[in-house]
C-alpha cells in the first residue's frame, strides 16, 4: 500500500500551493476585492483566472484536449485541497462547485456535439452552470426519484418541461443548466436530464433564495418552468437515464467537496494554531496549555482520518468503481471535520475567533451547508447501513 503522490501531482500540489498563498490569500483582506455576497469579486476574479491560466494551473480535472490538467481523481483531491486554503481559491482554478461536477459529468456521458456546445465554454471559463434537480417541498430533496414533481412531457421532437426546483447554486450567473425532470413514473427510470440555455424562453428565477452564509456567483435561486421546449438533441444519456447521470454526477462531486474542505479545515486550524502559539495567559504561551494542544491534537486527527477517507475513495473512483460507500463515510466525517476545526479555532482565538478580522467567521457560516449539501449526513449513513445489509462481510473488503 502507497500513500505517497507521484512526483509530477506533488509538484503540481507545490505550485497551487505557492499560487494561493502569493496570489489569492492577500485578496482576502482586501475590501475591493469582495462582491455583496461576501464572494470575490467578478473583476478580481477575472484577474486571477488569467494568471492561474498563464502558470498552466488552469482546470485541473479535465482533459489536456480541453485545456486543463488531465488529473485522475487522487491528483484532484491532492490539488483541490491546496486551492481551498483561500475561501476564494477553487473558483480561480475553475474547479469550484457546481461547475466541476457538471463538466466531469459532461465529459463522461455528453455526445461530441454536447461537449463542444455545453462544455467547452463552462472549461474555458467563458460561460457558468448550474445542476437543477431539488425542489421545494412536496417535490424532490433527499429522495430525488421517489419524490421528484417536474414534469417532461415530449411533444414531437420536443420535451415540454412544467416545475419548480430550488436551492440551484450559481443559477443567476448560470447560462448552461443541466435539468432532470420526471419523464415516467417507474421508481428507477423515471426521471432524465436535460440540457438548457439561459436565454430559451419558458423559465425564470422567481428569486434568489437569502441564505446564512457568504454565496457563490449567482446565488442559490429557486426556479419556476412554465414550458421551457427543449428539443430530444439536447436530452444528455437516454431517456430514464436520469439517475443514473445524477449517480455519476454526484460520486466525483460530492468528494471533490470533500477534497476542499479539507483545504478550508487545515487553513482554520493553521490561524488557531497561529494564535496559541504567542498570545499569553496565566504565565504561559496558550498553546503550552493541556487542554489547548488537546483540542488542536483532536481537530488534526479528524481532518486526518477525512483525508484518508477521501483518498480511498477517490482511488476507487479512478479505478473505475462507483465508490459509494466511501464516497459517503468521506462525506460524513469531513463535514463533521471541517466544524470541529472551524470550531475549535474561533475558539482558540477568543474574541478575535468571533470578529471579522480572520476569515474563520465567514467558514463557520459557511460549513453549516457542509452537513445538508449533496446528500444530509443521515442519508448518507442509511446508505452505509444498506450497503452494510446487503454487502455483509463484503462490505469490509480491500480493493475495487
Ligand atoms: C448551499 C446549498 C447548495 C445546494 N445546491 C444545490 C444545487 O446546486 N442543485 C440542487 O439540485 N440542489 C442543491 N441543494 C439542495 C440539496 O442537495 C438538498 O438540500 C439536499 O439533497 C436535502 O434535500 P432537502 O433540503 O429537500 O431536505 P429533506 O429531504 O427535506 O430532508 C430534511 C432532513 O431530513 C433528514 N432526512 C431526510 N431523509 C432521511 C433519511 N432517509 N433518514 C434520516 N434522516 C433523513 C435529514 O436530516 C435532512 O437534512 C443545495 C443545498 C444547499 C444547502
Amino acid at each position: 500500500m502507497d500513500f505517497a503522490l507521484t512526483a509530477e501531482v506533488d509538484a503540481l500540489r507545490a505550485r497551487v500551493r505557492a499560487f494561493v498563498e502569493t496570489h489569492i490569500l492577500p485578496l482576502e483582506s482586501d475590501p475591493t476585492a469582495r462582491d455583496d455576497h461576501e464572494n470575490i469579486s467578478e473583476a478580481a476574479l477575472e484577474a486571477v483566472r488569467a494568471r492561474v491560466k498563464e502558470a498552466g494551473l488552469w482546470a485541473p480535472q479535465m482533459p489536456r484536449s480541453r485545456g486543463g490538467l488531465g488529473l485522475g481523481v487522487v491528483g484532484m483531491a491532492a490539488l483541490y485541497e491546496e486551492m481551498n486554503r483561500s475561501i476564494f481559491g477553487p473558483v480561480c482554478f475553475n474547479a469550484a462547485a457546481p461547475d466541476d461536477g457538471n463538466m466531469m459529468l459532461l465529459e463522461k456521458v455528453g455526445t461530441p456535439e454536447q461537449k463542444a456546445r455545453w462544455l467547452q465554454p463552462i472549461v474555458d471559463g467563458a460561460v457558468r452552470s448550474s445542476f437543477a434537480m431539488t425542489e421545494p417541498r412536496p417535490g424532490s430533496g433527499s429522495d430525488p426519484a421517489g419524490m421528484m414533481l417536474t414534469r417532461a412531457e415530449k411533444k414531437g421532437d420536443t420535451w415540454v418541461i412544467t416545475g419548480r426546483k430550488w436551492f440551484i447554486t450559481g443559477a443567476a450567473a448560470a447560462s448552461h443548466f443541466i435539468l432532470v425532470a420526471r419523464t415516467s413514473d417507474d421508481p428507477r427510470t423515471g426521471l432524465t436530464c436535460f440540457l438548457h440555455h439561459r436565454d430559451d424562453p419558458g423559465w425564470r428565477i422567481e428569486r434568489r433564495i437569502p441564505i446564512m452564509g457568504p454565496e457563490e456567483h449567482g446565488g442559490h435561486c429557486e426556479l419556476v418552468y412554465e414550458g421551457l421546449e427543449i428539443p430530444d438533441a439536447n436530452r444528455l444519456m437516454n431517456v430514464g437515464d436520469g439517475l443514473k447521470a445524477t449517480q455519476i454526477r454526484l460520486g466525483t462531486a460530492r468528494l471533490t467537496h470533500c477534497m476542499r474542505w479539507l483545504g478550508m479545515a487545515r487553513r482554520a486550524l493553521e490561524i488557531g494554531a497561529e494564535y496559541v502559539r504567542d498570545r499569553q495567559a496565566f504565565g504561559h504561551t496558550l498553546s503550552e496549555h493541556e487542554s489547548v494542544q488537546t483540542l488542536l491534537g483532536d481537530a488534526a486527527l479528524q481532518i486526518e482520518v477525512g483525508r484518508l477517507l477521501t483518498m480511498k475513495a477517490a482511488w476507487k473512483l479512478e479505478a473505475g468503481d462507483f465508490a459509494r460507500k466511501e464516497v459517503s463515510m468521506a462525506k460524513i466525517v469531513v463535514a463533521d471535520a471541517l466544524h470541529q476545526a472551524i470550531d475549535t479555532a474561533i475558539q482558540l482565538n477568543g474574541a478575535r475567533g468571533y470578529s471579522k478580522d480572520t476569515p474563520l467567521e465567514w467558514m463557520y457560516r459557511y460549513a453549516r451547508q457542509a452537513r445538508l449539501v449533496d446528500g444530509a449526513s443521515e442519508v448518507h449513513k442509511m446508505v452505509l447501513f444498506r450497503s452494510l445489509q446487503k454487502e455483509g462481510k463484503d462490505f469490509w473488503s480491500w480493493g475495487v
